[in-house]
């Protein structure tokens, strides 16, 4: 549950429980569903059924990470940690991979139990994605009740320094929703997961909900998350992109990628295009290959202008026009 992972964002995995309810288009076929549920039979996916927490051997993990990181980097102190908190040299966290850190099911205390595992690692930067970035506020207030005092701290408008916190976009309508609820987060890095994208995304015209919750008449703010980064404004600070895979992928079309691509090139917002999937655009070696022009689930796009060829993840490979797109934030 824990391991060096082969995500091209990170550095290693952890998960500190397994199992999960479908929320959203993007879940549709989830891997860990897959894996854990229908191939392993180690818990079982959906509302109601009961989460399955790590061991206490993968508990320890983080600990020694950080304990490596440390001796790499040198001793701790504030300065550094100051300094050096979006540096490429802290290693990266994904958390979760089989499971959702926001989901309503798992224990009060498991949570409270990672956020003090995540307070006592600084020397890692942990990334928590999650598709229920509206929930934040409950499940910490929960945590805060627990004894987390991270929780408490956080839900003071302290954000901890060592946690980039992001949520899973597939397309519009999803982004409308949880990209605000995303900047109502405090946090030093905002990322969005594009991945698996099943539809075009404009974030030129994000709600942010400004206003909510002060006059229901107070017309709503639309402003692009990205531009947000050149004022002091809470904002998008990185872009991950990519379409699906697995037995079931469904396409992603090129000119959904190029324009997120360009959206971010054009506000200096970091983008890293992780992966086409199984699906590549076709080009003249598929003239025999069978190519796809139906319309995806949860998208209203079709394929008739470029055309998809199923050759494999590996096959498809991670080149958007010819560049591989590989940005981080920085310092
Ligand atoms: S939120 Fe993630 S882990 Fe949960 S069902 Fe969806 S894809 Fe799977």
């Amino acid at each position: 549950m824990a391991e060096n992972t082969k995500i091209e964002w990170c550095d290693h995995t952890f998960n500190p429980w397994m199992g999960c309810t479908k929320v959203s288009p993007g879940c549709a076929h989830c891997y860990a569903e897959t894996r854990m549920d229908k191939r392993l039979h180690k818990v079982r996916w959906g509302k109601g059924q009961p989460r399955q927490r790590t061991g206490v051997a993968n508990w320890k993990l983080p600990l020694k990470w950080d304990g490596e990181a440390q001796k790499a980097t040198g001793a701790f102190d504030e300065s550094f940690f100051n300094q050096a908190k979006l540096s490429q040299k802290r290693p990266r966290v994904f958390c979760a991979s089989l499971a959702d850190w926001l989901d309503h099911e798992v224990p009060t205390q498991w949570r409270v139990d990672l956020l003090n595992l995540i307070e006592q690692t600084h020397n890692l930067d942990w990334l928590l994605l999650s598709k229920r970035p509206e929930s934040w506020s409950a499940r910490l207030h929960e945590a805060m009740g627990g004894g987390s005092e991270l929780a408490r701290r956080w839900l003071n408008g302290e954000p901890p320094a060592n946690i980039w916190v992001g949520t899973t976009v597939e397309n519009q309508l999803l982004a409308d929703e949880r990209i605000p609820a995303l900047l109502r987060i405090p946090a030093n890095v905002r990322f969005l997961s594009c991945e698996p994208l099943l539809g075009p995304v404009n974030l030129s015209a994000i709600p942010t909900g400004e206003g909510h919750g002060l006059n229901e008449a107070f017309p709503r703010i639309t402003m692009n998350p990205l531009r947000r980064a050149l004022r002091d404004a809470p904002h998008v600070h990185w872009v991950i992109t990519g379409g699906e895979s697995g037995p079931n992928a469904r396409p992603m079309h090129q000119d959904w990628a190029r324009s997120l691509r360009d959206q971010c090139a054009a506000a200096s917002v970091p983008f890293l295009f992780k992966q086409w999937g199984e699906w590549r655009p076709a080009d003249d070696r598929d003239s025999d290959r069978p190519h796809w022009v139906g319309i995806p689930d949860g998208s209203e796009e079709d394929f008739s202008d470029s055309p998809m060829v199923r050759v494999g993840k590996k096959a498809a490979g991670r080149l958007l026009d010819a560049v591989e797109h590989n940005e981080f934030p920085q310092p």
